[in-house]
Formats: C-alpha cells, structure tokens, sequence
C-alpha cells in the first residue's frame, strides 16, 4: 500500500533553479510547466549564457537558439501545449451555435471545467481554476464563449506580462481570417 503522507521534497538546501525552470508537484524538474530555452541547465553556448542573464535580448538569443536547436519531434513544452490548447478553444468557440442545446451547453461547461483538473501544466491549470472561480463559463451563445473565452486568455497574457488581445478582433483571428 502507498504511502499516503510522501515526504515533502526539501529544496532549501538545494541549489538555485536556472531562471524559467519550474518544480511539479513531485519536488522534480516539471518539462511541460517549463518553456524549452529554459530547460537545459547552463552551459557553455552563447545563448545558454545570455538566458542565464534574464535580459531581453538574451530572451531573443534563447529563442531563436530554441527554434533553431530544438529537435522536431520533441515533446510539447509550457508554450507549445498552450498555442495549441489556445487554438483548440479558441476555434472550438468560433464554430459553436449561436443558439446551443442543453447538451452542447453541458459538453461545453464540461470541457472547460475538466482544464483546471487535467491540464498537464499543474501551475497554469490552477490559476485557472482561480480565474474561472471568479469568472465563471458563460456559455449560453457562440459570441458569448468567445468573449468570455477571450477574456480568460487575456487574463493569462497579462500574467505573463503580454499584451491584451482585442476581443473585438477574435472572429477575424479564428474564424473568418483577416478582410480582403
Ligand atoms: P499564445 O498566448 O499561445 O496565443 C496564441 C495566439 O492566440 C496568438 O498568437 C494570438 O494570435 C491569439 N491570442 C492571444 N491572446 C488572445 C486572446 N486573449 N483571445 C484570442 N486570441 C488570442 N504559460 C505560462 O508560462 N504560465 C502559465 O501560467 C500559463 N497558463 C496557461 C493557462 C492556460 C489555460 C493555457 C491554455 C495556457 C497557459 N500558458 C501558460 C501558456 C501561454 O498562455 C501561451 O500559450 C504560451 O506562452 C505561448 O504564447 P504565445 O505568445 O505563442 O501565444
């Protein structure tokens, strides 16, 4: 029978992450919470040096080094899995009825309750969840999961320190493409 109070890792005595890295819930380097440029521990490469430093240019450096290096069959990272749960959504809402039934209301509250359990990212789900706490799925129509969509995402951005998206702009982006 398993343990059911596992030690909690001890990381005070260990030594500092490299800038960007992020620990699972296990106490061990967490691959799909972490953006790939900042995975591998600090090496001898310009670029490696130049993401240790933190600066903006040396973001640039990593990230052209990680379009560059990075193997094309390698596992989703933090940024990947996100583009496509994004793109997922997004369109997902794009295409949903103007006028839903009960049952695609209920599918659609069920996809989106089931993220803040399953989303292999463990910290971004739960500041999910917190989000969604606070602003709950609206569901009732395709303009309005769109917005409310829209919303969750620019919440994120602004987390990460992005620029808001205009939600206005959300049709265009996924769905009817940009105007002739
Ligand atoms: P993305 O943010 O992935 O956006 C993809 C495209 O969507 C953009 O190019 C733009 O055209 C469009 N877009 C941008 N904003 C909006 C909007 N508001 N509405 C509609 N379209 C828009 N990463 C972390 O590092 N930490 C986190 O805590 C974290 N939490 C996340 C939570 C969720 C639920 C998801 C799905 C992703 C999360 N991510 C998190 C990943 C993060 O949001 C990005 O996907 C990732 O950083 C890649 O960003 P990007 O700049 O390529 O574009």
């Amino acid at each position: 029978m398993g343990n059911p109070n596992p030690p909690t890792p001890d990381t005070s005595k260990s030594a500092p992450l490299p800038p960007g890295m992020v620990i699972g819930p296990d106490g061990k380097p967490c691959k799909i919470c972490t953006a790939f440029r900042n995975w591998k521990p600090p090496g001898t490469s310009k670029s490696k040096k130049a993401a240790a430093a933190g600066t903006a240019a040396a973001t640039t450096v990593a990230a052209i080094a990680d379009t560059n290096t990075r193997p094309a069959n390698c596992p989703p990272d933090v940024e990947d899995l996100g583009r496509a749960t994004w793109t997922f959504l997004h369109t997902t809402a794009a295409y949903y009825p103007d006028k839903p039934t009960v049952t695609q209301r209920a599918s659609m509250l069920s996809l989106l309750r089931s993220l803040p359990t399953l989303y292999p990212c463990g910290h971004c789900a739960s500041h999910l969840g917190e989000n969604m706490k606070e602003h709950p799925p609206r569901v009732g129509s395709r303009s309005e999961l769109s917005k409310w969509l829209c919303e969750r995402h620019n919440d994120v951005n602004v987390r990460l320190g992005k620029e808001k998206f205009d939600c206005a702009k959300v049709d265009e982006r996924w769905k009817d493409g940009p105007p002739d």
